[in-house]
């Protein structure tokens, strides 16, 4: 039937080859490559204007082309098709190859792009404690910094805030995105596992099983190819980032809801080369100008952010003016520390604002990471979040495989809101103790109210060791992941 419906479609769109070819002749050279359209229409339908030496007509190639490959969807099979390769993608497919369920990952950048974006760098304990568990420890054991104290000061004042002694163990260890995403990337390559990289135009074509049997399916492209490929699975996982342009937007808009909140100031942020002072966190507020951040990425590099105005763009700031502002707004009342300054390898500019996808999960599709929610910047909460989530899904996906069970799989998005919620609150309650407040609300009194509260907070923040110890514990994370696996 296939190689009729191929003379169906010529005919009827192209109707000027039966003139130029004859219908006879065209059916005969249909039929006699029927075995091969199956495989590769669009290198037949070339051959064809090629022998009757027709104008290439493109349009009519790639819709034939895509015609033929829809009757032929089962070019990849797999269990688990994990769409991107950032750290939820790339530890959810490490987690299911323990207990030997296959996945692919696709990706739309290079193998160097993605291993050379530094981005986040705080690691959790309970994230150590995952990439032991699947033997990928061995470099952030090495070359990990141990953050050992915060600072946190009020106009000039510092308080310290020691993790370890407060933790009872746990600990947060430097270690940037990028190394995380290398160590992943290795070991999965290393096992052979498919890992495809500079994948264009990924879409989901299929969100379910059908009732004929016919399961989810994505289409994808590799770049500089025309050709499109289908992968056919049991499950997707879409840890496709926050621009999601793939999974989140594959989601009808009636099926999701998102909570969002905006807000009233951006960040500058920029990666430095050489290491702050001492390898210290400052979390500064400044009564004039406004948050200033100071952190660590590896021993020689440091990031540092900065509250500035939502209408500001990367030229309003120059190098120099990135330093003032830093030096003012992290300076100590008694000038007895300086700020270690850098060159600046990195700037960027972005909105401050969280946001939650619920449900997290549509037919066979779940969402991963930062393609289901946004955390404030502040707590460096997003790559653990996203990798926790990664962890719940493996979880519940082994759990069908193993025994058939579905009912974690069902509660998937109930389990991530658990570890979720407690992310955003943190970073909620830290972005409005520290940020200069919006003060533009015509009602003074309600401006004035706020801050006091603000000042109230940072009091009791100075003056309660049991408050900072609390702060402690929740950069650590107090919710143990093994305890939403497990409830
Ligand atoms: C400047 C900055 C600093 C940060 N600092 C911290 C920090 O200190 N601590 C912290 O925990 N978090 C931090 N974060 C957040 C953290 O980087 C993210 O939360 C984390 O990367 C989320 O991981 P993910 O796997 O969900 O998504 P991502 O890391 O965004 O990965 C998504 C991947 O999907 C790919 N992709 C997108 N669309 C497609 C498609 N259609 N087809 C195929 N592939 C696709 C992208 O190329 C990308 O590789 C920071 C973020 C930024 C921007």
């Amino acid at each position: 039937m296939y190689p009729l419906i191929i003379l169906d479609e010529l005919i009827n769109r192209c109707p000027k080859l039966i003139n130029e070819i004859g219908r006879e002749q065209l059916t005969q050279f249909i039929l006699n490559r029927s075995h091969c359209l199956l495989s590769n229409s669009n290198s037949v339908v070339c051959s064809l204007l090629e022998k009757f030496s027709l104008n290439t007509n493109y349009d009519l190639i790639k819709e034939i082309s895509s015609m033929s490959m829809k009757q032929n969807k089962k070019n990849h099979r797999t269990q688990v098709e994990i769409i991107d390769c950032g750290p939820s993608g790339l530890l959810l497919g490490a987690l299911l190859f323990r207990p030997s369920i296959d996945s692919i990952i696709i990706e739309e950048q290079s193998r160097s792009d993605v291993e050379s974006n530094i981005r986040a760098g705080v690691l959790e304990q309970s994230i150590i404690d995952l990439l032991d568990e699947i033997d990928i420890n061995e470099r952030v054991l090495k070359e990990g910094i141990i953050q050992r104290c915060i600072n946190i000061q009020f106009n000039g004042e510092r308080i310290s805030v020691p993790i370890t002694e407060y933790t009872e163990g746990k600990v947060s260890t430097f270690y940037s995105q990028n190394l995380v995403v290398q160590d992943l990337i290795e070991s999965r390559l290393k096992t052979n596992q498919r890992l495809w990289f500079d994948v264009e135009y990924a879409r989901i074509e299929r969100h379910d099983k059908t009732d004929d049997g016919q399961r989810p399916l994505i289409k994808f492209r590799r770049r500089n190819s025309s050709k499109e490929e289908f992968i056919e699975c049991d499950f997707i996982a879409g840890c496709d980032g926050g621009a999601s342009k793939c999974c989140r937007h594959s989601i009808p808009k009636d099926e999701i809801r998102t909570i969002r909140k905006s807000y009233p100031y951006s960040w500058l942020s920029i990666l430095v080369d050489s290491p702050p002072d001492g390898y210290e966190v400052v979390y500064s507020f400044d009564k004039t100008d406004g948050f200033a951040l100071q952190s660590l990425r590896s021993p020689t590099k440091s990031r540092y952010h900065l509250q500035v105005s939502v209408d500001d763009k990367l030229e309003d700031w120059p190098d120099e003016r990135i330093w003032s502002q830093l030096n003012k707004r992290l300076t100590l009342k008694d000038k007895s520390w300086k700020l270690n300054e850098g060159a600046i390898i990195h700037g960027a500019l972005f909105p401050v604002r969280t946001s939650m996808i619920t449900p997290m999960q549509y037919k066979r599709l779940f969402l991963v990471g930062d393609a289901a929610h946004i955390v404030p910047p502040i707590t460096a909460k997003g790559l653990n979040v996203a990798v926790k989530d990664a962890r719940i899904l493996a979880e519940a996906i082994i759990d069908v495989y193993d025994n058939n069970k579905f009912d974690k799989l069902n509660n998937y998005t109930d389990k991530c809101l658990i570890h979720i919620s407690e992310a955003e609150e943190f970073a909620t309650y830290m972005t409005s103790l520290l940020h200069k407040l919006d003060l533009s609300n015509e009602n003074n009194e309600i401006n004035e109210f706020e801050e006091i509260l603000q000042r109230a907070r940072q009091q009791q923040s100075q003056q309660s060791s049991a408050l900072r110890r609390l702060i402690a514990q929740m950069f650590v994370s107090l919710i143990n992941l093994e305890n939403i696996l497990h409830c």
